[in-house]
């Protein structure tokens, strides 16, 4: 963390997690050379290593093959490429995904989840059969908000059944958990490497072989035809360099699941009438979505904010306005609840003293509010 956000507590990874310092020296060294990795002298083949072997990192992180690997801007420009730019007929989308897929794709009939927050299969099923094929189907690793994981792999089985394609965002999966590309068999996955500290600006779709993936950017013809544009090596090197480094922290990462179960455990103790969305369905370790009745998410955010504590209202915050959980609505709470939460999302580096501070902030909120 810089220096002068040290006093702060950065409770907030699933929006952005803090550059790596590998990642900040490759991206680093990737800058003091000289070369576009298209150009064929020994300066442009220099940056193409960088490249090249950036791509070897990132495939290995979801052991997909680097020749699968198209690297982006970031997770948005992924998804839309993965939606906009592969042939199929109808798009389903599970009812609790990302804006980058929900946007590209406005009238895609939506597949509905559980109260947990898991995609119902039967549903699944149901609307794969009266639409028309090849369709394709978008179900995320695991949902930013809540951190539910889903079952993609169930439903890579049903929508095999359907002649259908599946894209897999796995933007808060990938570096959580074991991600396995090859195992799940989805059709297309994406990535966004600023999740897993790498620096901004960097993300990647991978293209299973069978499936033709045509460029979002047409241009130079960069990424074997597939997104032109010349590639934004600092960035790529320090995204590799992120990947690797994820992949051999994915053990101690889940360590970090102990930390939040006992956050979640003292937030209800201290405020029993609080709800943790998603809890009983499988998530990856860092992230909780907290609802506190009676105070919107905004109020909760920006008071928090006040007492150097940094958490989001889910996803759904740009441009710092906060709307109501689309995801927390999914899950059937669309009235009460879905103003009212907040995501709470830790890191590897999370100490016990700073979600203290943040339950201490968090419970003074509620009181106040309450005597007020
Ligand atoms: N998909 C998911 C699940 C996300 O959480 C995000 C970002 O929050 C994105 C896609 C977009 O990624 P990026 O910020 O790299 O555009």
């Amino acid at each position: 963390m810089p220096e002068n956000q040290k006093t702060q507590i950065y409770l907030d990874f699933n929006a952005t997690a803090p550059v790596r310092p590998v990642a900040r020296e490759a991206a680093m060294r990737a800058m003091e050379t000289v070369g576009n990795p298209s150009s064929v002298h020994g300066f442009g083949r220099a940056a193409r290593k960088l490249v090249e072997d950036a791509r070897e990192r990132v495939a290995a992180l979801v052991n997909a093959q680097p020749s699968q690997i198209v690297f982006t801007s970031g997770g948005t420009e992924a998804n839309n490429q993965a939606l906009l730019a592969v042939e199929h007929g109808t798009v389903l989308v599970s009812a609790v995904e990302h804006d980058s897929i929900l946007a590209p794709v406005p009238e895609a009939p939506r597949v509905p989840v559980t109260p947990d927050g898991v995609l119902d299969l039967d549903a699944l099923d149901a609307m794969l059969a009266k639409a028309d094929t090849p369709a394709l189907v978008a179900i995320m690793f695991a949902n930013n908000e809540t951190g539910v994981i889903q079952p993609v792999e169930e439903a890579v089985a049903v929508a095999r059944r359907h002649d259908a394609l599946v894209l897999c965002d796995a933007v808060q999966g990938a570096g959580k958990v074991p991600v396995d590309f090859a195992a799940l068999d989805v059709d297309l996955m994406t990535l966004s490497g600023h999740k897993i500290g790498s620096p901004q600006g960097t993300g990647a779709v991978i293209v299973h072989d069978r499936v033709q993936l045509h460029p979002l950017i047409a241009g130079g013809g960069q990424e074997r035809k597939r997104r032109g544009g010349t590639e934004n090596t600092p960035g790529i090197a320090g995204f590799g360099a992120a990947a690797e480094e994820a992949l051999e922290q994915l053990d101690t990462y889940a360590a970090v699941a102990g930390l939040r179960d006992a956050m979640e455990a003292e937030a209800l103790a201290r405020v029993p009438a609080a709800r943790v969305f998603g809890a009983d369905a499988p998530r990856v370790p860092n992230t909780s979505s907290l609802g506190l009745p009676g105070i919107s998410s905004e109020t909760q955010v920006m008071a928090l904010d006040l007492a150097g504590i940094a958490v989001s209202a889910g996803a759904a915050c740009s441009a710092g306005k906060v709307k109501q959980s689309h995801v927390i609505a999914a899950m059937g709470e669309g009235d009460g609840w879905a103003g009212t939460v907040i995501r709470v999302s830790l890191g590897h580096e999370t100490t016990h003293g700073e979600v203290e501070r943040f339950l201490d902030a968090w419970q003074d909120l509620y009181m106040c509010r309450r005597a007020a």
